[in-house]
Formats: C-alpha cells, sequence, structure tokens
C-alpha cells in the first residue's frame, strides 16, 4: 500500500492505541463526528462551525509544530506534508493549489471529503475540521493571524472542497 502514514503505524496493544510518531491517533466514523456537527448547529446554529473548526486548529498547529521538528521540514514541505497526511488518513484527495509565505496565502483542494459526504446537502460548507487544521498550520507559518474560508464544498453541490487561507 503507498501509504506513509499507514507503515508507519504503531499499535500499542496493551494500551489500544495507535501510534504515528509517538504520536497517538484513533480512527472515527465520520458519521460520529456529523452527528456531534449537527447537534451542535441545532444548539447554536452557525456558530457550531466554530467548534470544529477550533478542534481543526489545535490539532493542525500540533501537528504542523511536531512534523517540521521531526522531519526538518521546510515552510514549503510542511504545507505539502499536511496535506499528504491528509490524504493519507483518509481525511480526501488533498491538493496545495497555491502557496506563499510572502503573499500570506493558502489555497488548498479536497476532494472526495468524508465529512461532506457524511453531512450531506448543506448551503455552506461543511469541512471544518480541514479548515481548522490549515488554519492553525498557516498561522504558524505566517505568524500572524488568518481568515479561512471553505469557498466551495461538496455538501454544497460542489465538485470538491476549496479552502482560502489568508494573513490578515
Ligand atoms: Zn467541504
Amino acid at each position: 500500500m503507498n501509504n506513509s502514514i499507514i507503515a508507519d503505524l504503531k499499535f500499542d496493544e496493551e494500551r489500544g492505541a495507535l501510534l504515528y510518531n509517538d504520536v497517538r491517533y484513533l480512527l472515527i466514523r465520520p458519521e460520529t463526528l456529523i452527528a456531534f456537527q449537527k447537534a451542535a448547529e441545532e444548539t447554536l446554529g452557525v456558530r457550531a462551525d466554530d467548534l470544529l473548526f477550533a478542534g481543526g486548529y489545535t490539532g493542525g498547529t500540533l501537528s504542523a509544530k511536531k512534523y517540521r521538528e521531526v522531519f526538518g521540514l521546510t515552510d514549503a514541505q510542511s504545507v505539502e506534508f499536511m496535506a499528504k497526511m491528509g490524504t493519507e488518513i483518509g481525511w480526501g484527495k488533498f491538493t496545495v493549489s497555491s502557496f506563499s509565505v510572502a503573499s500570506c496565502t493558502l489555497d488548498l483542494i479536497v476532494e472526495s471529503s468524508p465529512f461532506a459526504t457524511a453531512y450531506g446537502k448543506s448551503e455552506r460548507g461543511v469541512c471544518h475540521l480541514i479548515r481548522g487544521v490549515f488554519a492553525g498550520l498557516a498561522r504558524g507559518i505566517f505568524g500572524r493571524e488568518v481568515i479561512a474560508n471553505e469557498e466551495e464544498c461538496l455538501a454544497m453541490g460542489h465538485t470538491h472542497c476549496k479552502f482560502v487561507i489568508r494573513g490578515v
């Protein structure tokens, strides 16, 4: 299998733990996350988006820092690494369409998002975890706050999800 994450994944049977470079991961059905998302939306409306975004943001910040250190990655390599990892952990097929530290811009295309697929139809983007992860990554690289939008989403009827991140 051409998947560097799975190839290096360790299983600690004693703890019931999956580890990649000593970082614990878990497998979870998209439906589990989406049920949480929809329950949060019922209570909070649009503000629920921020909850998943915050979760992704924390994960993206931690992962970017960790793997930059482990693999000695440059800024551009970090972005490519995180996109490849996103693909390899099953979050959809990631492509970095543009990235510039000078202009603080990062654009990302994700095909076949499992979050959008599990969610069904929506009038706004639903892939807040992905949006958050890459906002966290970009925040670290740009050294300034960022705005992250999902301008197109599979759940909105587009052919893929498109994330646009800008330094502010
Ligand atoms: Zn989406």
